[in-house]
């Protein structure tokens, strides 16, 4: 039988419709969601992103407003602007848009960020948390991913997952939230020996490394739950010879699905959800703002 898809668009669109109703009822009780997006610099791809941020905020009823430094801006004045951020009581969530000019270091900035404000999830003491097994926030992806498995109802716990990819935005942290939630986990990188020998002995595989086809059918075990994280774009030879450019993941999705149990797509899968989980840790933040959130496992 092949696989059941997650679909991640599905997922995306119900989780945007319970944001619009967080941010609603908050706003109710005179407190508004408001995000500040800090952008350094005249990138076009930055603007375009922050054009299609303010869409998707307006869209669920969070406030969005764009901050805009220069590009020569030192690393000092940086951290002041985010400081008075988080000082301004009507702002409920910090984003920072990169990469960001060479002379200002991505990480300190991150660290600057109020950690009740940091919707991304990235400031390094928001990633402590994470290996204490508490979540304040967490980042996008990793989050997306486990609200991906737990859509599907094949528990977490105690199943053999094998992470392959072990970056700061992607592997690591979803490695730390599903020991959290008590999978045995194993994260294999570009070092790892022999990754298959994993990635067979698993009851799920979640890929992340940005090579595209990584992961056949023969490194999966039958019935296990695939998780796509890759986005990569292609050259692609059509039928009549012309060549067309793809978005695909890191998993050869048609001979893996012939094998799994369950596969996210790519497109489809993890990114639109990445993008709605950013929204909703933007509620959580403003929530967690207001005194009104806890923290979770
Ligand atoms: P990265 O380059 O920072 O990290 C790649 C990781 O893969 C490293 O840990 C490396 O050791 C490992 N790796 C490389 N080759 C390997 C191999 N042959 N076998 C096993 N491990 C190997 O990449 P990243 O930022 O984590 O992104 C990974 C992919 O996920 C990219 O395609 C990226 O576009 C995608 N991504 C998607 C989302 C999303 O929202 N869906 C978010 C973040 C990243």
């Amino acid at each position: 039988m092949p696989a059941r898809i997650i679909d991640g668009k599905l997922l995306a669109e119900r989780t945007r419709r319970d944001v619009a109703a967080g941010t609603a009822a908050l706003r109710a009780a005179g407190k508004a969601v408001r995000l500040v997006a800090v952008l350094v610099g005249d990138s076009p791809a930055a603007r375009v992103y922050a054009e299609n941020q303010a869409k998707s905020c307006a869209a669920v009823g969070i406030e969005y407003q764009l901050c805009e430094l220069p590009a020569s801006i030192s690393q000092r004045e940086a951290v002041r602007e985010i400081a008075r951020l988080n000082d301004d009581a009507s702002v409920t969530g910090i984003f920072l848009h990169t990469p960001l000019p060479a002379q200002l270091d991505v990480q300190q900035l991150q660290y600057a960020i109020n950690i009740l404000k940091d919707v991304e999830g990235v400031n390094p003491a928001n990633i402590g948390h994470l290996f204490y097994g508490q979540t304040i926030i967490a980042p996008c992806t990793a989050a997306a991913v486990i609200e991906m498995i737990e859509s599907t109802g094949v528990p977490i716990k105690g199943a053999e997952v094998a992470v392959v990819g072990a970056s700061r935005i992607a592997g690591r942290p979803i490695a730390l939230l599903l020991t959290a939630r008590h999978a045995t986990v194993t994260v294999c990188h570009i070092d790892t020996k022999e990754t298959a020998a994993h990635t067979r002995a698993a009851d799920m595989v979640v890929v992340a490394v940005g090579k595209p086809g990584l992961i056949g059918a023969a490194d999966v075990k039958p019935g296990a739950l695939v998780i796509d994280v890759g986005i990569n774009r292609v050259e692609m030879q059509q039928a009549d010879g012309t060549m067309v450019t793809k978005t695909v993941g890191d998993v050869r999705y048609d001979e893996v699905a012939a094998v799994a149990g369950w596969i996210s797509p790519v497109p489809g899968g993890v990114g639109p959800m990445t993008v709605a989980m950013l929204l909703k840790n933007t509620l959580r933040a403003a929530r967690l703002v207001y005194g009104m959130g806890s923290h979770e496992c």
